[in-house]
């Protein structure tokens, strides 16, 4: 059994964490920070079906810089992205949308940078974290098969030994659990759009041609099976990342996008031959329907499948910084937890009428992009990106954008919800 505290084989904890993955592992990292004693954290295990961890994505964020180009805590009521901040490896002051060979560049006039964090460092790091905290078991290459609700607890069967000949069954309880498996009852494909991609990081025989800008919506376009675009992070004068991304309306998996995304590294490194080095690549949902219902509220569901992902973006790892804080700092006081915060209803509702505007008219989309880059001030941009925007950056926003197709939308949009609100007498809370 690949645990960090192979003395202490408990079966009863306070706290069970499903999944060591981006939520879990940044839920245990608050606890430890926030906690004034390690001891004041509650017994925890975290289930990790993994047996080591690889360098398996790259989380980027735009947060404000620092003097020694650390991310800055960017709210004043968090510290979320503290241990983000030791983790970043590149930072760009500049980022840049481009369709149709027409390009705009942000920068922004406040000190927000756009960061890069390989994953792996935040898994070591974290795990580092947890080894000095006698009250947090990591237990990996082990999945949680099920979990039963009781009266006094939740029961939980784990089956560890995944990677190896024999599988072991155990039981231990929980007083609560919080699940970063996307749930059962959401299905991924009801998305109104999909945000699949494939990346590459490549390292180049000769040095590239880009300056040092983040790519972040490269060569807006559209073919038969939607929009597409390239997303290029020059990460040192020989190393790009490149990634080929398509919002989708069907479900697609990831890797049927490696050849697209080998043409697109082909593309952007031109004539000078190159290497694979890693390789990342996933699916995240845009506009899930609200399919988690109320459950026992020992049981508290997060992740990408209970709203971690901004709907319009599928930018998820700030958000799921300040919610590990918050949660955290739920569980060190009276012991509960909590699930995603939902997102302020205005904005829930213009990222849906966007999403829905792309998903039926995706020929629509580099433009809808476009505009807001060329129209609104690059930090009202920001604000509206990062989850906090204004009611003067809603305004700038919405009058960017092209307004018939997303007054048919927004239209559709209200009419759907006078029909949920039909079922379930709840259409105020839609607007
Ligand atoms: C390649 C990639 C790049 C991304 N880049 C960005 C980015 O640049 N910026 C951004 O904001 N977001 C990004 N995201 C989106 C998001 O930040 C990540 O997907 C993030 O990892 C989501 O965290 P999570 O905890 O929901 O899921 P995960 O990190 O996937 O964690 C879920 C964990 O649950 C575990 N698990 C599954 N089943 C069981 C079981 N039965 N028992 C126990 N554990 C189980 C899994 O092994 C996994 O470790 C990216 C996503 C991917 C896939």
């Amino acid at each position: 059994m690949q645990t960090n505290r192979p003395d202490q084989p408990h079966s009863d904890y306070e706290l069970v964490i499903i999944g060591g993955g981006c939520s879990g592992l940044s839920l245990a990292a608050a606890l430890c920070r926030l906690a004034v004693q390690p001891e004041d954290v509650p017994r925890t295990l975290i289930v990790e079906p993994r047996s080591r961890y690889t360098s398996d994505r790259s989380w980027c964020f735009w947060a404000e810089a620092k003097q020694d180009n650390q991310a800055r805590p960017e709210s004043h009521v968090s510290q979320a992205i503290d241990i983000a901040g030791g983790l970043i490896t590149r930072s760009w002051r500049a980022w840049e949308f481009s369709a149709e060979s027409v390009s705009h560049r942000h920068t922004s006039g406040s000190g927000w940078n756009y960061h890069y964090v390989p994953s792996i460092r935040f898994y070591e790091k974290v795990e580092e974290q947890l080894a000095e905290n006698p009250n947090i078991t990591l237990l990996k290459d082990a999945r949680v098969s099920e979990a039963k609700p009781n009266e006094n607890c939740i029961a939980l069967r784990l089956e560890s030994g995944l990677s190896g000949a024999t599988v072991e069954s155990r039981k231990v309880t929980a007083g609560q659990i919080v699940d970063t498996r996307i749930p059962e009852n959401v299905d991924v494909a009801s998305a109104v759009l999909k945000q699949v991609f494939f990346g590459l990081e490549v390292r180049l025989q000769s040095p590239h041609r880009f300056d040092d800008v983040a790519r972040v919506m490269d060569d807006m376009r559209v073919d038969n099976e939607g929009f597409m675009f390239d997303y290029v992070l020059p990460l040192d004068s020989h190393s790009l990342l490149v990634e080929f991304t398509r919002f989708a309306a069907k479900s697609l998996p990831p890797e049927s996008l490696r050849l697209d995304a080998l043409e697109s590294a082909r593309r952007v490194c031109g004539d000078s031959g190159f290497q694979i080095v890693r390789e990342e690549s996933g699916v995240i949902p845009m506009g899930l329907s609200d399919g988690v219902g109320p459950s026992d509220p020992r049981w508290i569901h997060t992740g990408l499948g209970a709203g971690a992902a901004r709907p319009s973006t599928g930018y998820a790892f700030t958000r799921i910084q300040r919610w590990a804080e918050i949660c955290a700092a739920g569980i060190l006081k009276d012991g509960k937890g909590q699930g995603f915060p939902p997102d302020r209803p205005l904005l829930t509702w213009m990222d849906k009428v966007f999403l829905r505007t792309i998903a039926s008219n995706p020929a629509l989309a580099p433009q809808l992009f476009m505009s807001l880059a060329g129209k609104v001030h690059p930090d009202r941009l920001l604000r509206f990106l990062t989850d906090r925007p204004g009611i003067r950056d809603l305004l700038a926003v919405m009058l960017a954008l092209p307004k018939l197709p997303l007054i048919r939308c927004a239209l559709a949009e209200v009419h759907a919800g006078i029909v949920t609100a039909n079922r379930s007498h709840t259409w105020h809370e839609v607007l």
